[in-house]
């Protein structure tokens, strides 16, 4: 559902006249080399297609226009391998739509002692050209991201690499759709937000679609159709006896089934990208979407429970920008706690919807009474999640701008084995302490829906919220709660 190599990056390199065309030729050939190698390497996730230097501001406003117009051009990776004077710089800039990474390298990555003349000084000089086009996209106050080392450096590709994903996942959310069946569940605040403001912002936009339009495709899925999808469970999953052909609650797993490729087949015919449900708004479906929404989560799309679409755009969002990485991403909720003081944890789960690309190992698929909303018991896919660095992402509206929050923790194995448990669960522990995080994302107001990430570090998010000019609190190892709060202060003065 997600390819990013069918999306592409532009090198750019300025430079000018005043070099006259031997240097400009060596010029154009070293970038060649750096945006061949980039694009070959392992680490870079999309395509990166070497541009023609450009030397006079026509040049750079018309390339500039190219990369807002080029349909899978996801941004520009600028560098000044030369001098490039930046008032040069400042129409084109001004009117580039699309995400920048300045790469501050340089071609050699050591001064060659022995040889080194001011012809070599003259080709080689991108430690002030760059100082001058970081001073105009500084005055400009434009987001980028500054990438520095020799590009063949590893952590300059993994630093290009997190940016580029993100930019991917920028690039995605242009003209996304996420669907909502129903409306929020009744009364909750955190999952309210404006979204005309959302799509002016992020450039997703959410619409409303009543449960019957989705109940008439479910009600479309043929017998054929339910028993493939039934054979799939049984392969892929421990399915519970009660589930199995003949017996008790076989229906229950059919009718999970019919709701999963209604669903799917509704989101595919609508072009969405995510979706949210709620128990409180099931007319027409018998069970609340189970193990259909953890399986479409992991198939790509993003989700949000109880109407919460904030959140189903930043899972989409989380799975765009870890595409092909080992590890997964899932819908998530502050669920519970172990305030033991020897091992404080939280324990994370929701009434059904964890994304099974967390799980460790082969998830059992079970059948549950649900306790609210009146509904037949939901089949669900219930596993546990491996111990290892992991994060938590909020998106809120504050009213006047919107605030990721993410907070660094640390899964935790299952300690003891919850034989009671139906539900898919997380525990982990948050950094830099269970106390302090706490209460810092409470300060922070931030949701008890998240995305949880298992390969998706706080740079990504860093780099996703810049391209935005949106808010980013960070709650992490080093985060203390009085200069937590100041932050907040701060940032009410910045972004007011
Ligand atoms: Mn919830």
């Amino acid at each position: 559902m997600i390819d990013l190599k069918k999306l592409e990056v532009w090198f750019v390199t300025g430079s000018q006249h005043l070099y006259g065309d031997e240097i400009l030729r060596q010029v154009a050939e070293h970038s060649q080399t750096i945006a061949r190698a980039l694009d070959t390497s392992a680490e870079i996730p999309v395509r990166v297609l070497f541009k023609p230097v450009v030397k006079t501001p026509d040049e750079i406003y018309r390339l500039c226009q190219s990369a807002n117009n080029e349909e899978n051009c996801i941004g520009i990776v600028a560098w000044m391998h030369t001098f490039s004077p930046a008032k040069m710089w400042i129409r084109g800039l001004q009117s580039l739509q699309k995400p920048m990474c300045h790469l501050h390298t340089q071609f050699n990555c050591n001064i060659p002692w022995a040889e080194i003349d001011m012809d070599f000084m003259n080709l080689n000089q991108s430690a002030h050209g760059d100082r001058e086009f970081g001073f105009m996209v500084s005055r400009l106050r434009m987001n980028r991201k500054v990438v520095v080392g020799h590009w063949q450096d590893p952590q300059v590709h993994r630093r290009l690499n997190v940016w580029l994903r993100a930019a991917a996942a920028r690039f995605d959310w242009q003209g996304a759709r996420i669907a909502r069946f129903g409306d929020n569940m009744r009364q909750v605040a955190v999952t309210e937000g404006d979204k005309v403001e959302a799509e002016m912002k992020f450039g997703y936009s959410v619409n409303g679609y009543g449960v019957g339009d989705l109940v008439k495709y479910v009600n479309e899925v043929s017998d054929i159709q339910t028993d493939k999808l039934i054979a799939e469970y049984d392969e892929t999953y421990r399915l519970a006896a009660s589930l199995r052909k003949g017996g008790s609650a076989h229906d229950s797993l059919r009718e999970a089934a019919r709701i999963e490729i209604g669903m799917r087949a509704f989101l595919e015919s609508g072009g969405f990208k995510g979706f949210t449900d709620t128990f409180e708004d099931l007319h027409g479906l018998a069970q609340l979407p189970g193990i259909a929404s953890q399986r479409l989560m992991a198939e790509g799309y993003g989700f949000g429970a109880e109407g919460d679409w904030k959140t189903a755009a930043l899972v989409r969002a989380a799975k765009v920008m870890a595409a092909g990485l080992p590890g997964g991403n899932s819908f998530m909720e502050d669920y519970t706690y172990h305030f033991d003081p020897e091992n404080r944890l939280v324990l994370g789960a929701h009434m059904l919807e964890i994304c099974p690309s967390i799980a460790a190992g082969k998830p059992a698929c079970e059948i549950h009474p649900l306790g609210i909303g009146g509904k037949a018991d939901p089949v669900r896919l219930v596993f546990d999640v491996a111990g290892g660095p992991a994060l938590n992402a909020s998106l809120i509206d504050m009213g006047d701008r919107f605030r990721m929050l993410v907070n660094e923790v640390e899964a935790v194995a299952p300690v003891e084995k919850l034989p009671k448990l139906p539900v898919a669960r997380v525990l982990w522990k948050p950094l830099p302490d269970m106390n302090t995080a706490c209460a810092a994302w409470i300060y922070a107001g931030g949701a008890h829906h998240t995305v949880f990430s298992q390969n998706l570090t706080t740079e990504y998010f860093e780099d996703f919220a810049g391209m935005f000019g949106i808010e980013l609190t960070v709650i992490d190892s080093k985060t203390e709660l009085r200069q937590f709060k100041n932050e907040l202060r701060w940032s009410e003065a910045v972004y007011s």
